[in-house]
């Protein structure tokens, strides 16, 4: 049976590229599928009947499982996200690199984000090797890129090739710039500031799937979602547990405190806070494998401030949620000095798990955000 990859909606129906032809068909939907309740999304592998390639038409008869999910915007078969931010104009802020970091790793477990710093022609060599040295030791794929000088451009291709991929940041750092660079036949706009990616936009609209690097890469096609629509105020809070695990260096100590359940905030024999690195210290670029990570002073505080965020918001949303039992589970420091922190009954959590496993099922629709949301933030 033929195959195809949701590119986006269209006029009532889907753009889906054929995998076989390489070609767009233009696709309706079976009705059985929207009374069996599957929600067909951009990026979505779906199964065609019926084509036709001379009118360029299909009918989609199925829709696989997902490999992965973005929820906002919503995007099946995400590979991995650009995490894009510029180093001047605007100033590069290291809390909401972290911010990013941690809310993609979460939305997507399985593929480390790949960080790009933008417009490095408005800085030097050494600024750019800071950068570098805060990020690669601890695992992620840094690319320094300048639209202006092409520099990181290929090295960047490299990283997208084969893939589906959305690139996120603020506005303004330069996503159509480096899209357009890319890619020059997709003529985006450029600084258009107000009404860009994510502000303005409706969360549920569809995004789309373009096609880049094909004269490059001609036998594997690379896409790119044009709405990353993840601008800093949809930024989801984390569970408070699950913060310290998106810091590798921090998630590296882990079985080293006093406390196995140690929260590396003001804990008595914290591996952590031992092994914390001022920032004037140099961080070895070339480290060896066994050696500890160094924990940077800079990341460990971003570490305290976003887990103290995502704790506050928690708590906001327990006491207003109804589903919630009033047990109470201790955690960290010794005895009667931990934090509390609020314990879901079990109906709850595994009600939330079953939910966590149907959203990679394609018959959940995603249009009641806000009931997804909640259930994810209590799993
Ligand atoms: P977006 O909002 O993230 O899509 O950013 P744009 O691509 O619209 O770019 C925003 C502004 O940054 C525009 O004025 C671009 O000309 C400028 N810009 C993009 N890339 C670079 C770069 O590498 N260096 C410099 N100096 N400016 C850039
Ligand atoms: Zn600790």
């Amino acid at each position: 049976m033929a195959q195809g990859t949701v590119l986006r909606s269209h006029a009532g129906g889907y753009l889906v590229f054929e995998t076989q032809s390489m070609a767009s068909l233009f696709c309706q939907a079976r009705k059985r599928l929207k009374k069996e309740h599957v929600s067909i999304l951009t990026g979505d592998r779906v199964e065609l009947v019926d084509v036709d390639f001379d009118k360029g038409t299909a009918t989609i008869t199925g829709c696989c499982d997902r490999w992965s999910l973005l929820t906002r915007p919503p995007l099946a078969n995400v590979d991995q996200v650009v995490i894009v931010q510029a180093v001047r104009q605007p100033e590069w802020n290291q809390l909401w690199c972290d911010r990013y970091i941690v809310h993609f790793q979460l939305e997507l477990p399985d593929a480390k984000p790949v960080l790009c710093f933008n417009k490095c022609d408005l800085i030097d060599e050494e600024q750019s090797s800071t950068l570098r040295g805060i990020y690669e030791p601890l695992g992620y794929n840094v690319v320094l890129l300048s639209t202006i000088t092409g520099g990181g451009l290929d090295e960047l291709s490299v990283l997208l090739a084969g893939k589906i991929t959305v690139f996120a940041g603020p506005s303004g750092v330069g996503k159509s710039s480096i899209l357009n660079k890319l890619d020059s036949s997709l003529k985006l706009k450029i600084g258009v500031m107000d009404n860009d990616f994510g502000v303005g936009r409706q969360t549920t609209t569809y995004s789309k799937l373009y096609q880049v690097l094909s004269g490059r890469y001609p036998e594997t096609p690379t896409w790119v979602a044009d709405t990353p629509g993840f601008n800093l105020q949809e930024i989801k809070y984390p569970m408070p547990a699950d913060v310290m695990w998106q810091f590798p260096e921090i998630a590296a100590y882990s079985n080293d405190c006093k406390f196995s359940n140690c929260m590396h905030l003001v804990e008595t024999d914290c591996k952590v806070i031992e092994n914390i690195v001022e920032d004037d210290e140099p961080m070895p670029v070339e480290r060896n494998p066994d050696a500890p990570l160094p924990v940077a002073r800079e990341r460990y505080e971003n570490y305290v401030l976003l887990q103290a965020e995502a704790q506050e918001v928690y708590n906001q949303r327990r006491s207003t949620s109804s589903k919630v039992e009033t047990g109470v589970k201790t955690t960290g420091g010794e005895k009667g000095k931990g934090k509390a922190i609020p314990k879901l009954d079990l109906a709850t959590r595994s009600e939330s798990r079953r939910r966590e496993k149907q959203r990679f099922k394609p018959s959940i629709l995603l249009d009641d955000e806000s009931e997804l949301d909640m259930d994810e933030y209590l799993t």
